[in-house]
Formats: structure tokens, sequence, C-alpha cells
């Protein structure tokens, strides 16, 4: 893991995709826990942006509009999610932003200003844990380990029930079928089924694999 061309030692980068309510956010709380490293949650940032478009009165399928309002948000995204000023973190995962989220993260041009967003906190702090839809196939394909989390279609709808399994599985379909870095199992990751086991059996299973 150590890269001596690179200087000093990096913490390690761990990747996770998967389609909504895979179980990701909960995976990577408690595996960014135990490897002492920060958390990164994109699908966050996506959804910050189509608030902003949202607030703005702006339509979520035009990728110029969309991508200006992406490279012009002040964005923080830790526990609380801060965009331009205005704490976020329920109206971001209310269903107005929910319907516009995966039209909004179709564009490329959205997801070229988000990745780059992505990639300069990976390195700002030499590693962590990021959990999205094409971290490990775009983001870092070179990412220490890349796990695609999945589940029964119904035990991911239960976990998000109040956006609704009709819903949900468009936003699955979208985010699935678009050109722009679908979701797809990225190349060598491990493919974890979320509804077999505990949380606590699936860290210490992944912390074998680093
Ligand atoms: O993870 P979450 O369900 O909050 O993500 C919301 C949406 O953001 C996804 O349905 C997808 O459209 C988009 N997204 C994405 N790429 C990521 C993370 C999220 O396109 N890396």
């Amino acid at each position: 893991m150590t890269d001596r061309r690179r200087g000093p030692a990096r913490a390690v980068l761990v990747a996770i995709d998967g389609p909504a309510g895979s179980g990701k956010s909960t995976l990577a709380r408690a595996l960014a826990e135990r490897l002492g490293v920060e958390r990164l949650d994109t699908g966050a940032m996506y959804r910050a942006v189509a608030w902003a478009v949202l607030r703005d009165g702006a339509d979520p399928a035009d990728g110029a509009a969309v991508a200006a309002a992406a490279g012009a948000l002040a964005l923080e995204v830790g526990e609380r999610v801060v965009a331009d000023g205005t704490d976020v973190t329920e109206a971001i995962r209310g269903p107005e932003v929910g319907a516009a989220v995966s039209v909004v993260a179709a564009h490329p041009a959205v997801r070229d200003v988000l990745v780059g967003r992505q990639r300069a906190w990976a390195a700002a702090r030499a590693g962590g844990v990021v959990e999205g839809r094409d971290i490990g196939s775009v983001v870092f394909p070179d990412a220490d380990l890349k796990l695609y989390l999945t589940a029964d279609p119904d035990v991911r709808a239960a976990r998000r029930a109040e956006e609704g399994a009709v819903a949900l599985a468009r936003r699955d379909r979208l985010d699935r079928t678009r050109a722009a870095s679908p979701l797809e199992v990225p190349a060598g990751a491990r493919v974890v089924d979320t509804g077999a086991h505990s949380v606590e059996e699936i860290v210490e299973e992944v912390l074998g694999w680093l």
C-alpha cells in the first residue's frame, strides 16, 4: 500500500458502489470508523446539486445549466451537508430532490465537476472510504479495495420505505442505463450481499480483504 515514489505512506482507499438501499452508507460509516479514516458520500454531492438546481428554478434536464450550478456550488459534505451556506442535510433526502437527482447525475459535465472534487477530497486526506455509483469504475479505479453491494430488491425497498419502491426502481434504472458512468460492477470489485449478513460480519470479512 505504501508507494515510495509518492512520498509519505498513504492511508487506505476503499471504494463502495451499489444501487439504492444496498447498504453503502451503513457499511462506509462502520468501515471508516474501524480504519480511522473519513467517509465521503458522493450521492449527497449529486443530491446537493439537484437541490441547488431546484432552488434556482433551473431545468434538471439542461446539462449546461446544471453543470454551471455544480461548478458554482459551495459544498461541504460531512455528517451534515451544507450547500451555499444552507444546511441541506434533510432537504436533500426529500422526494423533490430524489426525483431530480438521477436526471442531474446523468450529465457528463456535471459528473466531471463532482469527480474532480471527489479526487481532491481523497488527495487532501490521503485516503478514505468513498461511496457512490462510479467510485470503483471511474473515480478511483486503483482503490485498495473495491466493493459492490447488492441486496434483494424487496430488502432494498424496505430500507428506503419513505422513498417508495417505484421511485427507487426508477432511480436505479436511470443510474444503470445512462451513457456516462452507469452503475455497474467495477472490474476487480468484490460483490457483497448485504441482506445475508449483519453489518459486523461484513465489516470483519471486508477488513480481511485489505
Ligand atoms: O447514494 P444516493 O442514493 O444518495 O445517490 C443519489 C443519486 O446520485 C443516485 O441515484 C445517482 O443518480 C447519483 N449518484 C451518481 N454517482 C455517484 C453517487 C450518486 O450518479 N457516485
